[in-house]
């Protein structure tokens, strides 16, 4: 069956399910924006059931970068957002990369010059040049003249036979209104002599966006194309290739932008604009995806924080807003850290260790020398003061790193009146015979009641005992209270570190 009868067989099978669809021009790394493109689209499918498709716009030879398509599909598995069908999955209706699909748009351009829907442009690409600065001089917009439009049969053949080269371009009909109806702008109408006689195919005999585009959409079976709203003003003449093919368009939803804080355009300039460079950084999927499905979608609920599941159940394409939305990483933060207390503490473990498997391995190595109980503890107390796993190795230093010894500076703390060293001897000294006795220390509370009687016994005041035996147990300014860190560390790696000290004293 060749290619294109197949398609022709899959068109029919396809119609009655949901089809949703991203497909990136291959030029970069998966951008932030594109990320919601996709979880919408995602969403959507498997709300109705049916299938999401990856497809590759790769026909802009000059802008491809190597390495971008793998970089998306590792980003999207990553994100669990893995399309039903793709260049790595494939399904009925393949190739997923444009570049290999040149054979079915040349038929349906030559299907479109037989209808009298479309024509040979043959004009140099100078003239076209001077066109376009005339038109801009005079303050007009930059549109063909339809020079060849009227060119005569004998003409045209004329020129093809003499092997001039040519482009084939979208025959506008005149006096017509274009009207579509997109899920989130509304009733969008355009009169046709605003439409420009757009090329379908390049001189190079590959297919622009626009011909590439709608064919691949309906040969796939799309039935809802979700996409930014940067593509709105092509929407009329992409309306305009569907009918001009016989095709009915698919439903069309285009979403806002994204933007920086201020109302800027998020860019390189403005923060971080690489999907991956969020998993990098150490945020979790569940966190991300769950802020990142809320920039201009309303749930119409206070509720705020969703599964994947509950956004597949909830999502509703007529409840994306129409302006703008800010992506702000504080309020990701704020996402992950609720993700961070709430998620059971083996889920985040294993969460915690997958990143440093892939982002940090060296410290993912140290982490496996200690026991996984250990670890766990350090993780529950330690999460609080984390907003994403980047910066979890440098909260914990003090706990996978061999005892250092603070600058006495950090002893002497007249508030807690330790205003000697001598007086840090001494309340070292106490804490050493706390933790040599039978008590039990098993759990933060009989830690803390032990440690406020002995205290009390010595006729000592709290901080004066706890501060030094801090310092000593994490030599940093900020670490947890000496309690947590005892409960932390256990009585042996705890009354290492307190001997450490006194022997210098
Ligand atoms: N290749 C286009 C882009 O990367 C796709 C636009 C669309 O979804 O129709 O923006």
């Amino acid at each position: 069956m060749s290619l294109f009868i197949k398609n022709i067989f899959i068109i029919q099978k396809n119609q009655m399910s949901v089809v949703t669809r991203f497909a990136p021009s291959p030029t970069g790394y998966l951008h932030i924006g594109s990320l919601r493109t996709v979880l919408y689209n995602y969403l959507y499918a498997k709300q109705k059931g049916g299938k999401f498709l990856l497809r590759v716009e790769d026909t802009d030879r000059t802008r491809l970068v190597d390495g971008s398509v793998e970089n998306m599909i590792s980003v999207l598995s990553k994100v669990g957002l893995t399309p039903d069908e793709g260049p790595n999955n494939h399904g009925d209706v393949w190739p997923y990369y444009q570049s290999e699909r040149l054979d079915i748009y040349k038929k349906y351009v030559d299907q479109l010059i037989e209808n009298d829907k479309a024509y040979y442009c043959f004009c140099s690409s100078q003239r076209l040049d001077e066109l376009r600065a005339e038109q801009k001089e005079l303050g007009l917009a930059t549109k063909y003249d339809k020079h060849c439009r009227y060119l005569s049969n004998e003409e045209i053949k004329e020129k093809l036979d003499s092997g001039c080269s040519y482009t084939v371009r979208l025959k506008v009909p005149e006096g017509k209104k274009i009207v579509l109806q997109d899920t989130v702008k509304g009733k969008i109408e355009v009169d046709s002599k605003d439409i420009d006689e757009q090329v379908l195919l390049k001189s190079d005999g590959f297919p622009t966006y626009h011909l590439a585009n709608i064919v691949d959409d309906h040969l796939m079976g799309v039935t809802h194309v979700i996409r930014w709203d940067e593509w709105t003003p092509s929407a009329p003449k992409h309306v305009l290739l569907y009918e001009s093919l016989g095709w009915t368009p698919p439903v069309f939803s285009h979403i806002p932008l994204l933007l920086a804080t201020g109302w800027k355009k998020l860019s390189k300039r403005t923060g971080d604009v690489s999907a991956e460079i969020f998993l990098e950084k150490g945020y979790m999927v569940d966190a991300l995806i769950n802020y990142i499905a809320l920039l201009g979608w309303n749930p119409k609920t206070t509720e705020e924080f969703f599964t994947m599941d509950e956004l597949i159940e909830r999502f509703n394409l007529d409840h994306v807003n129409k302006s703008g939305a800010i992506f702000d990483v504080e309020r990701l933060n704020f996402f992950n850290s609720h993700y961070l207390k709430s998620l059971d503490i083996e889920v985040v473990y294993d969460k915690l260790l997958k990143y440093l498997e892939e982002y940090n391995s060296e410290f993912f190595d140290t982490l496996q020398k200690f026991p996984k109980e250990y670890n766990i503890k350090v993780l529950e107390e330690l999460k609080s003061r984390i907003n994403k796993f980047d910066e979890y190795q440098e909260v914990t230093s003090f706990f996978y790193n061999d005892a250092k010894i603070a600058e006495d500076d950090l002893f002497i703390n007249p508030k807690m009146k330790i205003e000697s060293m001598d007086d840090v001897k001494k309340s070292l000294e106490l804490t050493k015979v706390i933790l040599e006795s039978d008590n039990n220390l098993d759990n933060i509370w009989d830690i803390k009641n032990i440690f406020v009687e002995k205290i009390k016994e010595a006729e000592m005041k709290n901080g004066q005992v706890l501060w030094p035996a801090r310092v000593a147990l994490s030599w940093e300014k900020f670490s947890p209270g000496t309690l947590e860190l005892i409960y932390i560390l256990w009585k042996e790696e705890s009354l290492k570190r307190i001997n450490k000290v006194l022997e210098t004293i």
